[in-house]
């Protein structure tokens, strides 16, 4: 008899924000696999095993979970956020693509998160309300002329634009860069979130105007959000601001 492996979101960070269904998927499970922030999240009842590992070893992760699964091991692979948003879902079944005969006769599933855009998003209004993309800053897995590419015609098209992976240490300045070609397309007070740690203590959001942004503090825990030529704050008769992005454009 195969297992089964499921890859599973574990959201942003509080438990609320945990589905019942991914609480199910991890209590069912042998063996649970991931990078270890995410494994940390993970209380084992007696008999589960953790497996936690670092980053930038998602494909040997993916391997071996299926690797597991096809020796009769119940697996879960966890993600933060969603695992099909930049994270471990793509990693599986690229390991499958590698090596179809490694997924014969197992059963793989994707069990979905709240990604990191919504949790932020949530806090501020409705930023997403119209047309949005998301773009991972990241060139670990990707040339940065790629992202150059991306970040200018998503502003052209005028898309509300959230930022995944914006900076971390070994990549301090990409930042700057992105907000550098967004100034040369969009206007200078374009809204931009940053929303750091979302649901975690030491939650942070901010907002600046495009002009701002490259002076921000911006962080591997920040997911940023740069507003399209429609996002605007929205006031209530007694003071309070929320941002967010009307359904509607004008003909
Ligand atoms: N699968 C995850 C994303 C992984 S990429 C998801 O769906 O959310 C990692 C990036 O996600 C981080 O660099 C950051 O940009 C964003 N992120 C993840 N959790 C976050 C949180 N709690 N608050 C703000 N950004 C977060």
């Amino acid at each position: 008899m195969k297992g089964d492996l499921v890859i599973v979101g574990l959201g942003p960070g509080p438990e609320g924000w945990v589905t019942p269904a991914a609480t199910v998927a991890v209590a069912a499970a042998d063996v649970i696999l991931g990078y270890t922030p995410y494994v940390n999240r993970i209380a084992p009842r007696p008999g589960q095993v953790l497996e936690a590992s670092d980053n930038r070893e998602e494909l040997v992760r993916a391997q071996r979970a299926l690797t597991l699964a096809a020796g009769g091991k119940r697996v879960a692979v966890v993600s933060g956020g969603d695992p099909g948003v930049f994270a471990m879902a793509a990693a599986v079944y690229e390991a499958v693509e590698s090596n179809p005969a490694s997924a014969d006769g197992v059963d793989i599933r994707v069990e979905p998160g709240v990604t990191a855009m919504l949790a932020a998003a949530a806090r501020i209004g409705a930023p997403l309300g119209h047309d949005f993309c998301a773009i991972s800053l990241s060139d670990n897995l990707k040339p940065w002329a790629t992202i150059e590419k991306r970040l200018r015609l998503a502003a052209e098209a005028d898309f509300v634009i959230a930022l995944y992976n914006p900076a971390s240490k070994a990549r301090p300045q990409q930042i700057k860069q992105a907000f550098h070609i967004l100034s040369a397309v969009l206007p200078a007070e374009t809204i931009v979130v940053f929303a750091r740690a979302v649901g975690r203590p030491d939650e942070e959001i901010d907002i600046a105007t495009l002009a701002e942004a490259a002076d921000m503090q911006c962080d591997m825990r920040t997911l940023v959000i740069i507003g399209s030529r429609a996002t605007r704050q929205v006031k209530s008769a007694d003071g309070r601001a929320w941002i967010y992005t009307p359904r509607s454009e004008r003909r």
